[in-house]
């Protein structure tokens, strides 16, 4: 899901890597169509969704136009809008959905694959921070098993296989495991790693955009600079690994080769490393448990030279804090959280606040949220959470007539 996207696109390059292990037979996409058509043509699966359901003729055109490559083609079933979603993500021959949509909007076809059993390469993590507490028990009712695409988390998955306590290590549906201490997320630092708080009034959305170590979607760019993306973690950590908060710690580790870390009940700790590439987490959710042998280029320590981390500074990152206390917090809070950021970032990336208003806009909507707030929220209280977060963040912005100010 969401094949034209950074997880996307790198999932389908694993599939041209091992045809004889993986066979795309359903993908979703959102507006590239050029892109879309091209992959259908290469990959042939069985079905395609897109999320507007007017542009399945242009899709169609598209199809009849571009080049076959010498290959014969047959043009797959094409469905549209967030039923056609659905239908993909429950798709009667696939094994494993990836889900790489971005935001929210993978929230209602993650359920329907886990309602159809499928099991879950889960990058779209934001789906698991705004409904946990809606997602968890459908696992527990399909067997469906979560396997986490994010570097950090597949990395602690990673670590806890082969562990004497293998059984309850193996499932990530939020089953605290026994002699897991803690565990420490790494973070780049994002764009703004060496920047002053005082050099951020500056910041814009180019500079906000361009990751140090990473290739990936303008969102979650965005939110490795605000250092949300690490917030979000922990509490999809929280989540995946049955962890307390205070379990889980944050350490920034500018040259993104270990990918995250777990400390066991002697004290010891294991971590795994790699170059930064997602291809590594998302091949091991498709080939788990087994490994699979790639040409890849082997980690040479000694080529990287040095590995440093530093404490990640509160007062620059605020959104790194104001995930915590969501988390926390529990409930319909994360949903919140996650809906307000994603709604500030779409107004930053839409040059309509500055990178600074981004935390300020998620913390009044937080802190407005508590007198609503749900200990238990059903599936329609994260969708309508969702909603009334996106309107106060855009009404506020609009009340305190936010002026982006590019320098
Ligand atoms: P991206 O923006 O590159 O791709 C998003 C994909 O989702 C595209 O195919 C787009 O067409 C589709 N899409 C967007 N909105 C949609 C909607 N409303 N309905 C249906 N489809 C829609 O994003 P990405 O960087 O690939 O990230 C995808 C997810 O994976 C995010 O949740 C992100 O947090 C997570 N993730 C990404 C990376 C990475 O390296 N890119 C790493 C870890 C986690
Ligand atoms: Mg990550």
């Amino acid at each position: 899901m969401g094949s034209t996207g950074s997880i996307g696109t790198q999932t389908l390059q694993i599939a041209e890597e091992f045809p004889s292990q993986f066979k795309v037979v359903a993908m979703t996409a959102g507006r590239n169509l050029p892109l879309l058509a091209e992959q259908i043509k290469k990959h042939q699966p069985e079905i395609v969704a897109i999320s507007e359901e007017d542009l399945i003729p242009k899709l169609k055109d598209l199809l009849k136009t571009t080049s076959n490559k010498g290959n014969s083609f047959k043009c797959p079933q094409i469905i549209g809008g967030k039923d056609g979603l659905n239908t993909v993500a429950s798709w009667n021959s696939a094994d494993i959905v990836v889900t790489g949509i971005v935001g929210c909007a993978g929230l209602l076809p993650t359920l329907s694959a886990i309602k159809a059993g499928k099991d879950i390469a889960l990058a779209n993590k934001e789906t698991l921070i705004a409904a946990g507490p809606v997602v968890l028990p459908e696992l527990k009712i399909s067997g469906s098993q979560l396997l986490p695409a994010d570097s950090e988390h597949s990395a602690i998955f990673q670590c806890l296989q082969g562990t004497p306590w293998e059984e309850n290590a193996r499932l990530s549906t939020g089953i605290p495991t026994p002699g897991l201490q803690g565990i420490q997320l790494t973070a780049s630092g994002g764009a703004f790693r060496d920047w002053s708080i005082e050099e951020l009034q500056k910041a814009t959305i180019k500079d906000a955009t361009s990751h140090p170590n990473w290739s990936m979607g303008k969102k979650i760019t965005v939110d490795s600079a605000t250092l949300m993306n690490k917030g979000l973690e922990v509490i999809e950590a929280h989540y995946l690994f049955g962890l307390d908060y205070k379990q889980i710690g944050i350490v920034i580790h500018p040259q993104s080769i270990i990918h995250s870390m777990i400390e066991l009940s002697d004290s010891s700790v294991l971590a795994q490393l790699g170059w930064p590439d997602m291809k590594l987490p998302i091949l091991y959710c498709l080939s788990w448990p087994k490994r699979l042998k790639t040409p890849w280029k082997s980690l040479n320590l000694s080529e990287v030279g040095e590995l440093t981390f530093r404490e990640p500074n509160t007062k620059k990152y605020p959104c790194m804090e104001l995930a915590y206390s969501a988390g926390k917090e529990g409930g319909s809070m994360p949903a919140v959280l996650n809906a307000a950021n994603e709604e500030a970032v779409a107004l930053f990336l839409d040059e309509k606040i500055h990178f600074l208003d981004i935390p300020k806009l998620i913390e009044f909507t937080c802190e407005k949220h508590k007198k609503d707030f749900k200990e238990f929220p059903s599936l329609d209280d994260v969708l309508n959470v969702d909603q009334w977060a996106r309107k106060i963040i855009r009404q506020e912005a609009d009340r305190k007539k936010i002026n982006f100010s590019q320098e």
